[in-house]
């Protein structure tokens, strides 16, 4: 079994997919997001090596936890960084009939990489929900708050609703930096179009990872911004919904059909 790189293992996770869950923070991110609260998961040499089979026995130890329709989710850093681990990890959680989650950027989809798309057409059918954290469906504004592009990511939202997976989509709010209407929009126009889209996560942007950014000596790069007003948070939600509502509706589906998925 291919052992995983770990950043960290929480056994009573609320935020990371439905119902109570055992989460599995993996070290290592390509990314560089502005907001990011995690930026202790970037290095790909950190953390520590642990078998599938050690996580899984930590998850049966608290299994009653997850009853309430919870289960196990890897996050991190880049869950998808590691997808032979995430095979191996999975495999076992369907044998003992877990719930599997993927919380994840999408940036190491890429299509031309046959070797890696053959380990995805096997993982996905372990994969019980994939939230995809989209941070922004410009592509130039994609690339100065993350440092990547963003159109391998829209292709593995592509991917997943091609190939049957619930999604979930995530978008982080920040003041001034991802609250233009516009772009807003424009995102729930683009996932409006994704077949298995179950959820929409609107989050707002704090700053609770400011700590760890002096703790690494780094400097925060958002500065001063404030946190998301939650009052204006729905409201930039509701712009988002309006998104998919129209893109639903310019694909046919009905009023029904859209207020059921969104
Ligand atoms: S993708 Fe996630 S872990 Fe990576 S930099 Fe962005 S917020 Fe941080």
């Amino acid at each position: 079994m291919t052992k995983g790189r770990i950043h960290s293992l929480e056994s009573f996770g609320t935020v990371d997919g439905p119902g109570t869950r055992y989460v599995v923070f993996v070290q290592g991110c390509p990314m560089r997001c502005l907001y990011c609260h995690n930026p202790d998961t970037w290095a790909m040499t950190g953390g520590e090596e642990m078998d599938p089979e050690y996580i899984i026995e930590q998850y049966l130890h608290n299994e009653p936890f997850y009853r309430n329709g919870g289960g196990l989710t890897v996050t991190g850093g880049e869950p998808l960084m590691q997808v032979d681990f995430l095979i191996d990890l999975f495999t076992l959680c369907k044998q003992h009939n877990i719930h599997t989650c993927i919380d994840s950027s999408g940036i190491a989809y890429r299509p031309e990489n046959t070797d890696f798309i053959a380990k995805l057409d096997k993982l996905m059918p372990l994969t019980d929900l994939v939230m995809l954290d989209i941070k922004h469906i410009d592509p130039t504004l994609h690339k100065k708050i993350t440092g990547q592009p963003n159109d391998g990511i829209l292709a593995f939202a592509k991917y997943l609703s091609d190939k049957g997976v619930d999604i979930w989509i995530r978008h982080v709010i920040v003041p001034n930096l991802t609250d233009d209407d516009k772009y807003l929009y424009d995102l729930g126009y683009f996932i409006g179009g994704l077949k298995t889209l179950r959820a929409l996560d609107a989050l707002p942007y704090h700053t609770m990872g400011k700590p760890k950014y002096e703790k690494l000596g780094i400097e925060y790069p958002l500065g001063d911004t404030p946190p998301m007003d939650k009052k204006d948070l729905i409201a930039k939600k509701e712009v988002i919904l309006n998104g998919i509502r129209d893109r639903r509706r310019d694909d046919g589906e009905s009023e029904h059909e859209i207020c059921k998925k969104a």
